[in-house]
């Protein structure tokens, strides 16, 4: 039974109908916004940014505290939409798409003004003395924000408010699999006194957001699969437009020798489950030198065993946000057992539960030839291989068309951070999940097939805007000219030779 299913089109508008993948019951209904709407709701953004751009940081960041005020007050509003779109826990719902957001937009609110302050200086080297530079950093414009499904609230809030602080105006197209929670936050925005148009929401499919990527915005935020990150940066491209891509992952888990086991183990089960898997930086493959293998998957079979699944909302393990993902679950995992992988663990859909539920599942004996082990699975799904040491773990960690973030457990933190170093993705954490994304000033984007850009801190603000160099000649008189002569161009020539055909000199002028 489809989560999101399609109940109609009538001279090209498309209606979906919604469920709740624990009860399966419908919750609501949606139209999808065909690309006339995308077009006018990009027109009334750029007059209400107009307007926004006028005013000072500390003017824009007083909305966003009201913002924050707001989601405090009413947050059982978020945490009840998220739940019932997605099924996940509610303490994942609470630290996901609450805590976080009000952690993010606070943190703009209080920083953009030092990330985006004008600054001046004096040109280098030689230039020092004739030149002064002032970069500007300028709003960019309307950004076309364009979300997933798996932290509808928290995907969302982030990226508004780095726009937001930074000058813009934001469209934004929620995932057709969540498009409740967006209008629960464009709600609290209204709430909290945002200008009329500043921020809107539009509902649809895929279709409707390449309406968005193509309705005049000045840049893309996306966040989703490969797949679609590809297509969005291939219509980025012909419109000449930036765009950060944040895809999807692969992320390997290196469990070093040395690793204070408990508290590895104790990763592995977090970094696979949480959020029911469906976490961009989840791990996804988890690779254990042969001296430590037994005792750490025992150590991990144990904790998996202990992990509850209800309907009831008390549970550790959520539903599976859509049935599309259950498929690639199921998948995934037969392919795997049927090419000699063993599961010590749970092993499929949870029968005893009507939603859509996946069992916790612990897989040992896999290898690269598996779709479990080379492409996205994103589900609560412990996969474990044996490897001789740590120097083949680092070799499969970055067999991977991914690239997105990864983690290393060792206790020694100096070898953690040298292993790190060699890891082939955006970012690592070591001796915890990957958790670049919350860091609010760590810049996050993968490598490889996982993304193009950054965001997030000082680099993923000025990525919503333009570096405006202004630069000011402070000399007396004019500089050079015409009428050019010979001689001048002679002159120019030995001034080079004099200058850069000396190493000293060389290192002076620049
Ligand atoms: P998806 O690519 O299917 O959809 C993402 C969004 O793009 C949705 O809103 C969808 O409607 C829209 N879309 C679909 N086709 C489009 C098109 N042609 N043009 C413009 N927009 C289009 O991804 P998903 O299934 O919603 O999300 C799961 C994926 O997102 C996973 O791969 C996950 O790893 C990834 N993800 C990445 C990050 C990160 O920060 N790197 C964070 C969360 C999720």
């Amino acid at each position: 039974m489809a989560l999101v299913e399609q109940i109609g089109e009538e001279g090209g508008v498309r209606r979906y109908r919604l469920k709740n993948p624990v009860t399966l019951e419908p919750i609501g209904e949606f139209v999808a916004a065909g690309s006339d709407d995308v077009r006018s709701a990009v027109e009334r953004a750029r007059k209400a940014q107009k307007e926004w751009a006028k005013l000072s940081f500390d003017q824009r960041a007083e909305y966003l505290w009201r913002l924050v005020d707001v989601i405090v007050e009413r947050q059982d509003e978020i945490i009840d939409c998220v739940i019932a779109e997605t099924g996940k826990t509610r303490n994942e719902a609470v630290s996901m798409e609450v805590m976080a957001p009000c952690l993010q937009i606070s943190h703009y609110a209080k920083r953009a003004r030092k990330y985006l302050a004008t600054q001046k200086r004096p040109a280098s080297g030689m230039l020092r003395f004739s030149k002064k530079i002032t970069l500007v950093y300028k709003p960019l414009g309307v950004v076309g924000l364009i979300t997933p499904w798996n932290g509808p609230v928290v995907l969302t809030a982030n990226p508004l408010a780095q726009a937001l602080m930074a000058g813009n105006a934001v469209v934004h197209k929620p995932s057709e699999v969540t498009p409740l929670s967006a209008l629960v936050l464009k709600d609290l925005t209204e709430a909290a006194g945002f200008p009329e148009d500043l921020y809107q929401v539009i509902q649809g499919d895929g279709e409707t957001g390449a309406a968005l990527v193509s309705a005049g915005v000045d840049k893309v935020s996306f966040t989703g699969s490969v797949a679609t990150g590809r297509k969005v940066g291939e219509a980025c491209g012909r419109r000449l437009i930036p765009v950060t891509l944040e895809l999807g992952g692969k992320d390997a888990m290196i469990v070093c020798a040395d690793a204070d086991l408990d508290r590895a183990a104790d990763g592995a089960v977090r970094g696979s489950c949480f959020n029911t898997g469906h976490y961009c930086c989840g791990t996804e493959r988890v690779y254990v030198p042969e001296e430590i293998y037994g005792p750490f998957v025992e150590k991990v079979v144990d904790q998996m065993k202990t992990l509850k699944q209800s309907d009831t909302g008390d549970c550790d393990v959520g539903a599976v946000f859509w049935d599309k993902q259950m498929d690639i679950l199921c998948d995934h995992l037969a392919d795997a057992t049927a090419k000699g992988a063993k599961v010590l663990v749970g092993g499929g859909r949870n029968a005893s539960l009507p939603g859509y539920f996946f069992e916790p599942t612990v897989v040992t004996d896999v290898n690269h030839d598996m779709e479990l082990m080379k492409s996205e699975t994103f589900g609560p799904i412990v996969a474990i291989q044996k490897v001789k040491d740590e120097e083949e773990a680092i070799r499969l960690a970055n067999d991977s068309e991914y690239g997105l973030s990864g983690n290393v457990w060792t206790t020694d933190l100096e070898k953690g951070v040298a292993i790190g170093e060699r890891v082939e993705t955006g970012s690592v954490s070591v001796n915890d999940i990957s958790v670049t994304y919350g860091i609010a000033e760590a810049p996050f984007g993968g490598v490889k097939s996982s993304g193009v850009g950054q965001v997030n801190g000082e680099t993923g603000i000025r990525g919503y805007c333009h570096t405006h160099p202004i630069i000011v000649d402070t000399s007396k008189k004019a500089q050079g000219g015409y009428p050019y002569t010979i001689e001048g161009a002679n002159g120019m020539q030995k001034f080079v030779k004099r200058l850069f055909g000396n190493r000293f000199l060389r290192k002076l002028v620049v």
